[in-house]
């Protein structure tokens, strides 16, 4: 009887690995033809101001519309796109579509708000980011300071002196620069001066936890003394509860992003958000 119990559970793993292998090469040779079919576009979620109320940026997140798969969340795609350096070519689409759509609200005479990107490591490592970053601004004529572009605190903390460079050559370009997740990512606090940053995203786990207990809420306040004192704005991601802004928002807190506010929508509804709250 033991033995067929062990059986089981070896052919329970065994078909729970098969479907997860399944997954991935699903994933992998749809991600293939994702680009030339347009499958993918770009959702926004706005930044509000914790002072003035107003929408102060928009975060364009990815969104991948497959035919047979239906609506894929990044979190399912990303890493498979990470691994096959499809990521590239998609990062690139994502910074120049991300470009052109904040330049269009623009000349539309919509109130003109900075746009935040995320960049995935890989893409960040090639060689010719920086002027991809730059052939984008370029090419869609959106001023510089109009492009922020979000950084984990995991890719930065690896190969930090060629980090370092990198992001100063992007601050050259009039980009600004944001660490994205932190706390997540076991910053060393001696490099974290040395980088140029513009802001700090506290990770949406560090805001969910904060009201439940002392040091909970101790953490969030450290982050953001810490933030202001190397110079950056601080932006809560998850702010979910009028609690959770109300607590942000005492402690000096600059900037929220989250379900409170609004989620992530598509281009006409932040057309529709940044009219009403710009
Ligand atoms: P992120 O950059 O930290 O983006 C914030 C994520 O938190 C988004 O998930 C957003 O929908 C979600 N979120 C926002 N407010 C709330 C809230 O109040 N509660 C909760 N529970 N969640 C909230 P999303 O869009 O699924 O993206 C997940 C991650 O995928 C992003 O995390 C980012 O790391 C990555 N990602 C998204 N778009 C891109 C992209 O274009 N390029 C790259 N490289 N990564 C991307
Ligand atoms: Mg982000
Ligand atoms: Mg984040
Ligand atoms: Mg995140």
């Amino acid at each position: 009887r033991a033995k067929d119990g062990g059986r089981n559970q070896l052919q329970f793993y065994t078909s729970e690995m098969n479907a997860r292998v399944t997954e991935r090469t699903l994933i992998e040779g749809h991600l293939r033809n994702a680009l030339v079919r347009q499958e993918f576009v770009l959702y926004f979620q706005p930044r509000i101001d914790c002072v003035s109320g107003r929408v102060v940026g928009l975060e364009a997140l990815l969104r991948w519309r497959q035919p047979e798969l239906g609506l894929v969340p990044p979190d399912r795609f990303i890493g498979v796109a990470e691994e096959t350096g499809r990521i590239v070519e998609i990062g690139e689409w994502v910074l120049y579509e991300a470009c052109r759509q904040v330049k269009a609200w623009q000349d539309a005479g919509l109130p003109r708000v900075p746009v935040a990107v995320n960049v995935s490591a890989r893409q960040f490592r090639q060689s010719g980011f920086v002027q991809e970053v730059n052939g984008a601004l370029l090419a869609s004529g959106l001023e510089p300071a109009y492009l922020e572009l979000e950084l984990t605190e995991s890719l930065m903390m690896q190969n930090v002196e060629g980090v370092v460079a990198a992001m100063c050559e992007l601050k050259e370009s009039g980009v600004r620069l944001s660490i994205d997740d932190f706390g997540t990512g076991y910053s060393s606090l001696s490099y974290l001066r040395r980088f140029p940053l513009d802001y700090l995203k506290i990770d949406r786990s560090f805001v969910r936890d904060m009201l439940h207990d002392a040091p909970g809420g101790a953490i969030v306040r450290s982050m953001i003394t810490l933030g202001h004192s190397l110079g950056c704005r601080i932006i809560a991601e998850g702010v979910e509860t009028p609690d959770q802004l109300g607590y942000l928002a005492r402690e000096g807190c600059d900037e929220i992003q989250g379900f409170l506010c609004s989620r992530p929508v598509p281009v006409e509804m932040a057309q529709v958000l940044l009219t009403a709250g710009g």
